[in-house]
């Protein structure tokens, strides 16, 4: 329920359009949250209708992927693009393949991208796209013929002042590789068309390390704002082993924590004392399952089938890098028992609502994936930048860059949370500080 019956009202509308939604209704009442600051304070909001567009995504394209599997039989997937909100830039956006792929969830990560592409600073909208296709235990073979045929129908809408996509779960350097390789093939035009693109035709230093970095870097800066303290001997846990969590890892125990727990889908991992990194990283690297492929070389951790339990381990630190709907508010109270006084979004939306709610009420110091993960879009966009200009930054260059916009979005953040008298909301401040760009922009640009 929010002060301002506007938004009540508009909400409820929201509801009931896209009531098969689930996702992108969590996703629309957690930023309704931090507008309930705000409509009151500025009548053109409401006037504007600014609120009602937003929530429309601009475009959604939905087409037909046939392909044929290693026995030779045909396949049929769903493929999606979600442009949502182009005022400040073209899209840009991953691309997600898995299984749990739908409207639903592509609408609510195309939203929460228009905000956070805007607190990079950089001029890029948001959009979201994928397929159900699950890349899992499919063949190269197979992966690069589904490729082509997703591009077969895609790139008549992409171009980079149109639409920029990259990877996200379940797709990464080998299925950028393969759309690049149809998009040259069928437009004649040199593949500048995503970014994650690997290092021998156009990708950036530091992209692959970018979205894991950058989340430290920006807990680095909540603990020293709010606890005058570092990385430095905290107890650490990190769901995920996909790309997101494993550049977490990295940075994180470089940065002196200790990593006492991580998981999979196959299950977790966890222990008091420091878990083995290059074992990890080497079970990672050939995809295998963490939970079976970990006991075998360290019996005396504690493990189970169940991801979920992760949340039960004795930290300071969460790292929530995986998938959406990780922690529910029974996870939350779990985490708070044990001790953990700060957790920060590395995937998107792995918080529930009332989770969020849970830890902003309870002292626990709680960071939005569209502020604390926008590391990867934020490199993206300088990557975009050297290949307009043809140059290559070095891996310095660009981390350096990458920190100074991590330090930046927490520093907004922090400035609009403490603006509106909520000093440790950065959730608040996250969403308030993407929006106005973006509304302003609209504003300008007239009703479209
Ligand atoms: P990957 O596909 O590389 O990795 C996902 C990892 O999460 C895999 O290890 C997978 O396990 C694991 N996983 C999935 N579901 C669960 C679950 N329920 N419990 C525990 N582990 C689970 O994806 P990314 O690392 O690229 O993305 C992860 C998240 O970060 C997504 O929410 C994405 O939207 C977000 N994100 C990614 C960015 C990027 O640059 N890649 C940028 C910003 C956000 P398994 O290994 O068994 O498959």
């Amino acid at each position: 329920m929010y002060k301002s019956k506007y938004l009540n009202e508009l909400f409820d509308g929201v509801k009931t359009k896209y009531s098969n939604e689930p996702e992108f209704i969590q996703a629309v009442e957690e930023f309704f949250d931090s507008m309930d600051f705000l409509v009151e304070k500025d009548p053109n909001i409401e006037k504007s209708a600014v609120l009602e567009r937003l929530i429309v995504p601009e475009r959604i394209i939905q087409f037909r992927v046939p392909w044929v599997d290693d026995n030779g039989k045909i396949q049929v997937n769903t493929g999606y693009r979600v442009q949502f909100n182009s005022a400040i830039g073209p899209y840009k956006g991953g691309m997600r393949f898995d299984k749990s792929v739908n409207l639903s969830v592509l609408k609510f990560l195309g939203f929460e991208q228009t905000f956070k592409n805007s607190l990079t600073g950089l001029p890029m909208g948001g959009g979201k796209g994928g397929s159900d296709f699950d890349p899992k235990n499919k063949s190269d073979a197979e992966v690069m013929r589904f490729c082509q045929s997703f591009m077969s129908e895609f790139y008549h809408f992409i171009g980079p002042d149109m639409d920029v996509p990259a990877g996200d779960l379940g797709f990464g350097a080998r299925e950028i590789g393969y759309m690049v390789g149809e998009y040259k093939k069928l437009t004649h035009k040199w593949g500048r068309v995503f970014t994650g693109k690997g290092m021998s035709y156009g990708g950036s230093l530091a992209r692959p390390e970018s979205t894991g970095y950058g989340l430290c870097y920006f807990v680095e800066e909540m603990l020293k704002t709010y606890k005058n303290t570092d990385f430095k001997g905290k107890k650490v846990i990190i769901s995920g082993k996909g790309k997101v969590s494993i550049m977490a890892l990295k940075k994180a125990v470089e940065l002196g924590a200790i990593v006492v727990g991580m998981s999979d889908t196959s299950g977790y991992i966890g222990s008091d004392k420091a878990l083995d990194y290059d074992e990890i990283y080497s079970i990672a690297n050939n995809r295998g399952n963490l939970e079976k492929e970990y006991i075998k070389k360290h019996s005396d951790v504690k493990h189970s089938s169940n991801p979920n339990d992760l949340w039960k381990i004795k930290c300071d630190i969460a790292l929530p890098c995986a998938t959406q709907a990780e922690i529910s508010i029974i996870n939350a109270k779990e985490l708070k028992e044990n001790g953990c006084y700060l957790v920060a979004e590395g995937a998107n939306m792995p918080c529930n609502i009332d989770a969020i709610r849970y830890f902003n009420e309870n002292g626990v110091l709680f960071a939005p994936g569209k502020a604390s993960n926008a590391g990867g879009v934020a490199v993206s966009g300088l990557e975009m930048s050297q290949n307009a200009m043809h140059l290559t930054w070095t891996f310095e260059e660009v981390d350096s860059k990458l920190k100074d916009i991590m330090v930046n979005i927490f520093n907004e953040c922090y400035k609009k949370a403490k603006e509106f008298n909520v000093p440790t909301n950065l959730a608040l401040g996250a969403n308030i500080s993407g929006f106005l760009k973006v509304y302003d922009a609209m504003i300008q640009e007239g009703v479209i």
